[in-house]
């Protein structure tokens, strides 16, 4: 048995406020005149008053990230070649947003110092160099995209990501006041991203003891925050952020399983995003989470949100065989959900049936 030996994030800076830590943060990492690259979600391209306290100093420059689509190789090349055209190299990436941003800014920052294309790098340890220094806020909590060893891309063949070493942030400031203006429904998809997570590390093959404890916590975090309060208040923001965190720490020694796998072949086709997919595909997987998908039901009723149903109808066989081939393709998700032997388990028309039932 050969146990995994993970990387992590080197700092982690947590507290309500602490966004403004920032400026004396990165300042040891500027080189010279290379400047820093603040990456800041499309949302708040129109929040002067956040603006205002991201510290843009002498060449740095503020690049509005369109995450109107989920990132795509194709949209990480050209930023980092806009950057390499303009400055040749740059001291660093900071990501502000969800984990779209987040993940744009692993991607571009790996980029900078690693030759060819993004999709190059869609694999398992192919990144070949360090990134420049690369930093991670979250603005949204749930996909644990602030911790992972991975950054999620749509190429032209696949959806997979940069799963490295050299993916994990340098630094992440996780100030849970970032996340206050979060609408009901995004906040619920990607709170849904984290319980999911959860579920599908605690109920599969790969779990241990280290990725138990951190999966427990942030389910009874999500648990307190969607089914048992009845507001939302400062320290539900405080909760999920902590509950993203523990999720994704929770996954790095095991792996997410059968809602994740699905989800990606509707992602891959249909463009559906990561967050209302796996809910899509969650709300149907009873045979195989059987408590999780209970509750999942009771948070749905509790926070009065709507599943979308029936978005696979009248698809084609060669679009339902396009999803099977992306869904099946991750073998390591279906071998933690089913155990070694699935292959025999999740035949594509046991795959098949489920889709048809989205
Ligand atoms: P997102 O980043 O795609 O953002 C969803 C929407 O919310 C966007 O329109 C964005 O502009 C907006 N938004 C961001 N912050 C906001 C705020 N504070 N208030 C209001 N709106 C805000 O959503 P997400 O669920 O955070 O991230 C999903 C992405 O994360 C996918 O691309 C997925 O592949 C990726 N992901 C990565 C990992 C990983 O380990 N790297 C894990 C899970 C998911
Ligand atoms: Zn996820």
């Amino acid at each position: 048995m050969k146990f995994r030996n993970f990387k992590m994030v080197d700092y982690v800076v947590y507290g309500r406020g602490c966004f403004d830590q920032v400026d004396e943060i990165i300042a040891p990492h500027r080189k010279g005149d290379a400047p820093m690259v603040f990456l800041l979600d499309h949302f708040f391209e129109n929040n002067n008053e956040l603006k205002a306290r991201i510290p843009v100093r002498a060449n740095d420059i503020l690049v509005i990230a369109d995450v109107d689509h989920e990132p795509k190789t194709s949209y990480v090349d050209e930023v980092s070649q806009m950057l390499k055209d303009k400055f040749g190299t740059v001291s660093g990436v900071i990501g502000i947003g969800g984990g779209s941003t987040m993940d744009l800014a692993k991607a571009v920052s790996i980029m900078m110092t690693n030759p060819g294309k993004a999709q190059d790098y869609q694999g398992w340890d192919l990144v070949k160099n360090k990134s420049v220094y690369k930093v991670g806020i979250p603005t949204l909590s749930g996909t644990g995209a602030e911790v992972s060893r991975t950054t999620v891309l749509t190429g032209p063949t696949r959806k997979l990501g940069m799963n490295s070493d050299f993916t994990p942030f340098d630094q992440i400031v996780l100030d849970p006041a970032l996340t206050k203006d979060a609408p009901k429904n995004q906040r619920f998809y990607t709170g849904m991203d984290c319980f999911i997570h959860c579920v599908e590390s605690l109920k599969g093959t790969f779990i241990n003891e280290f990725s138990r404890s951190y999966g427990e916590k942030a389910q009874d975090l999500c648990e307190e925050i969607f089914l048992h309060k009845d507001n939302w208040d400062e320290e539900s923001d405080e909760q999920l952020m902590m509950a993203s965190y523990a999720g994704g720490m929770s996954i790095a020694y095991s792996q997410v399983g059968v809602a994740h796998a699905i989800s990606y072949g509707l992602g891959y086709l249909l463009g559906t995003k990561h967050g209302i997919g796996n809910c899509i595909v969650f709300n149907h997987l009873q045979d195989y989470y059987p408590e999780g998908v209970a509750t999942f039901h009771k948070m749905l009723k509790k926070n009065d949100i709507y599943i979308p149903e029936g978005i696979t109808k009248g698809l084609t066989d060669e679009q339902f065989d396009i999803m099977i081939n992306v869904s099946l393709g991750m073998a390591p998700l279906w071998e933690n959900a089913l155990g070694k032997d699935w292959q025999t388990i999740m035949t594509r028309e046991k795959l098949r049936a489920i889709y048809e039932k989205l």
